[in-house]
């Protein structure tokens, strides 16, 4: 199975795969840009092309990009909504330039409007996106934590979202386990993700699932609250991560369980799995890999 963290841009593009490597990646997830503005920096082809090499040299894949933070699919703010748009035309053009198969965004407020405009709103947008701009690069929803006006928490509304995208090919999942949990989808045990995992299966379809973003919640079930924590150390617990990572929907089982393997349409399983856990000191990320690592086994 393929591990990483969600690496810093700082400095030069191409630095992002030696700081992979020496925190023992072999998948990561960078921003494109300055996560916290709306300013693009040019990516310069030469800086690319060392990242790219980098990469392949070190066995790090996929690359996934994540949107910036501004940007918002389902504001009912005309200007914010079309500045968000074209946010997620630049993104999706960056990542082909990247070589990302994936680009990973988050849902949205729905503001002054009604939950079904703006679940609407993003739909449309992402047509509209999808339409300027012709690649190969697979747009992942994330869920979210649900706070507020904030849409895309529940596994029905990103049905809804993807109901109405003309080009579904080009769509995805990218699920947050902490997110999903504080949403109130369990993952304590075998049995809570096996259930979890069957519900998205029925209301999104499991071949939509691409990329996991494994990280423990330091609230409780249901809470609604984004506090991302250490594996094995906040609400989720050891015991989920265990079983997430043996399920056939996440990752290939072993030949000897062939049946097991056509239910969940096992050709695109073995899903990358990337942390966006506490950062504090520079041992936090390769810690929080060797237990996911350890638990894999
Ligand atoms: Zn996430
Ligand atoms: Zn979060």
């Amino acid at each position: 199975m393929r591990f990483g963290a969600h690496i810093s841009i700082a400095g030069k593009i191409y630095q992002v795969a030696e700081r992979a490597k020496r925190i023992g990646c072999n998948t990561a997830q960078i921003f494109s840009r300055n996560p916290r503005g709306w300013q693009l920096k040019e990516l310069l082809l030469d800086e690319v092309k060392r990242l790219k090499d980098d990469l392949e040299r070190f066995d790090i894949h996929p690359l996934i990009v994540h949107m910036p933070y501004l940007p918002n699919l389902a504001s009912s703010k005309v200007g914010l909504y079309l500045k968000s748009v074209n946010a997620l035309e630049e993104d999706l053009r960056r990542s082909e330039i990247l070589g990302a198969p994936y680009l990973v965004t988050h849902i949205g407020s729905f503001g002054e409007s009604s939950r079904e405009e703006g679940l609407e709103r993003v739909s449309e947008g992402i047509n509209t996106a999808f339409n300027k701009v012709r690649n190969d690069v697979i747009l992942l929803l994330e869920n979210t934590a649900g706070a507020g006006r904030e849409l895309g928490s529940r596994f029905e509304e990103m049905a809804r979202i993807i109901e109405n995208i003309k080009e579904k090919e080009r769509i995805g999942i990218c699920l947050d386990t902490c997110h999903g949990f504080v949403s109130g989808y369990d993952f304590r045990t075998k049995k809570a993700v096996s259930e979890t995992l069957k519900l998205f299966d029925n209301l999104i379809g499991l071949e939509r699932l691409k990329v996991i973003h494994a990280n423990d919640s330091k609230s409780p079930l249901g809470s609604h609250i984004d506090r991302h924590w250490h594996i094995g150390e906040g609400y989720i617990g050891e015991e989920g991560f265990k079983a997430l990572l043996h399920h056939p929907a996440i990752r290939k089982p072993p030949i000897s369980s062939g049946n097991l393997v056509s239910s969940f349409r096992s050709e695109i399983r073995n899903l990358p799995i990337i942390i966006e856990t506490p950062f504090k000191e520079s041992g936090d990320d390769l810690k929080n890999l060797a237990i996911l690592r350890r638990l894999a086994k």
